[in-house]
């Protein structure tokens, strides 16, 4: 039997990176989804590859980034500090001066786009890089963690190498896509598609629901702001209400998915409430949509919960179910929390009283504000 491969984008190397011992930015996350899918049996199956990340090509940068924010940044990562570094964002708390970054995001950048180019020419069906999803890195500027931004750069050179393809870009980090928005504002070629907590109370403070796209690309941008204490019952209505039916009007020739898991209750940065039984629905959910699907990792600051989200969705893209080999041998010592060893799925929370009328209220009105305004562009009654 003959199955098309499925990627796994990691090295242990790249999990050792250090942002810093208070900056919540681990890529630690990835080294801990990678044991867990090991130790839950889901990346033993034949068909499935470990990829080690390779640095992107410089050249491909500048799909997106300007030279002039490319050369700081190097000059950054060799450990040089010049003051107009931080105009671009360079040595802020956020995207601190760190060595090695540059590099360090050009393989992050280069998994991305490797896997992007092995599933649309035929030699993987999906894919999924924990290491990537900078969704908020901007041409000339650094911000919100994310240096460069492996999610454009990928989408803009899969355009450019097979032309008249419709990517979907979807996003489920708790907070606004704002690069990649920015990136296919005014193109319809692709779906840009967010749900996120609302700007009012969460960095980029962007992402409205009337912000749809401009020009030929109106109507392709869709924002789905999110009141805090939004739990999984309120997710679970914007996924169908207006998530899933535009995704499946826009047919995609290829998906990709930004898997960020800060909207977690536990997350510590921001304020929604899901549980991983929320975010399960949003992963699942694209599947029958799309069969091309390149998954990224993105934010996610509970490590031990982020690392749980992503080997469930690794398991989900994969069709298979994660089995505790160790259960009763080792305990809870390596992973958590001893009440949650021998499963990955959380217990179910709903938000309650006021809070959650609030965010079910808010969430009906922005449906149906996109159901009004975006839906007639995609012929969806
Ligand atoms: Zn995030």
């Amino acid at each position: 039997m003959d199955r098309l491969p499925s990627l796994f984008v990691y090295a242990d190397d790249m999990g050792r990176f250090d942002f810093g011992p208070n900056h919540p930015f681990k890529p630690e996350r990835a080294t801990k989804t990678f044991d867990l899918c090991s130790r839950y049996g889901v990346l033993n199956y034949p068909w499935m590859k470990v990829v080690d990340p390779q640095p992107l090509d410089r050249e491909l940068l500048t799909l997106f980034h300007e030279p002039e924010y490319l050369d700081l940044l190097q000059e950054a990562s060799r450990g040089e500090v010049r003051i107009e570094m931080l105009e671009r964002g360079l040595g802020t708390a956020d995207t601190p001066i760190l060595k090695g970054i540059y590099e360090w995001s050009l393989r992050a950048a280069g998994g991305t786009h490797s896997s992007m180019r092995d599933i649309l020419s035929g030699r993987a069906k999906v894919a999924f890089n924990p290491l990537g999803g900078f969704h908020h890195a901007m041409p000339g500027n650094a911000e919100g963690f994310c240096y460069i931004n492996d999610i454009v750069i990928a989408v803009k050179d899969a355009l450019r190498l097979f032309p008249g393809m419709k990517i979907a870009y979807v996003d489920f980090d708790a907070h606004h896509g704002n690069g990649v928005q920015e990136a296919f504002y005014v193109d319809p070629r692709v779906l840009v598609l967010s749900l996120h907590e609302t700007g009012r109370t969460l960095y980029p403070w962007s992402g409205k629901e009337t912000e749809i796209g401009k020009g030929d690309g109106e109507g392709y941008t869709v924002n789905v702001p999110l009141e805090p204490g939004t739990d999984d019952e309120i997710y679970s209505f914007v996924l169908d209400a207006v998530a899933f039916p535009l995704v499946k009007a826009y047919a995609p020739d290829f998906i990709v998915a930004e898997l960020g898991a800060d909207t977690l209750i536990s997350d510590p940065l921001t304020h929604l409430k899901l549980t991983n039984n929320g975010y399960q629905k949003a992963v699942r959910g694209i599947m029958p949509l799309c069969s091309k699907i390149l998954a990224l990792g993105g934010g996610g600051y509970d490590l031990y919960r982020t690392s749980r989200c992503w080997t469930l969705a690794w398991s989900i893209l994969n069709h298979v179910e994660p089995v505790d080999e160790f259960a009763g041998l080792v305990g809870g010592m390596m992973f958590g929390p001893e009440m949650e060893v021998g499963s990955l799925y959380d217990h179910p929370f709903l938000t309650k009283g006021e809070a959650k009328q609030k965010a079910f209220e808010e969430a009906r009105r922005v449906v149906s504000y996109i159901q009004k305004t975006i839906f007639p562009l995609h012929g969806i009654r």
